[in-house]
């Protein structure tokens, strides 16, 4: 997986509360699939593995984030999010 240099607060954020929680899960003698065998990592078999992860919820709010462009993350192959059109208002 491929995440961006630099983070913004809210994608650091979500970072530190997901590394924290794949901390928590491992001392507490829980299985983290990805991190048990990343070469065996792709799309069929990390959907079946992340759906039984015990840190899926905070994976799922860091891929929210658009911090990983490429890959997979909490079961889901990551694209790069849409950016916004350069020279248009954010106001409607
Ligand atoms: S949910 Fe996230 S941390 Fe858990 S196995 Fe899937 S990619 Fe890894």
């Amino acid at each position: 997986m491929a995440h961006l240099t630099h983070f913004t607060p809210p994608q650091a954020f979500a970072h530190q509360r997901l590394t924290r929680a794949i901390g928590n899960a491992l001392g507490e003698g829980e299985r983290v699939p990805c991190i048990e065998d990343p070469t065996a990592w792709d799309e069929l078999t990390s959907a079946w593995f992340c759906i039984r992860c015990p840190v899926l919820t905070s994976c799922s709010a860091y891929a929210d984030t658009g911090a990983v462009e490429h890959g997979i993350l909490a079961g889901r192959r990551m694209t790069p999010l849409p950016r916004p059109a350069r020279g248009r208002s954010r106001a409607a």
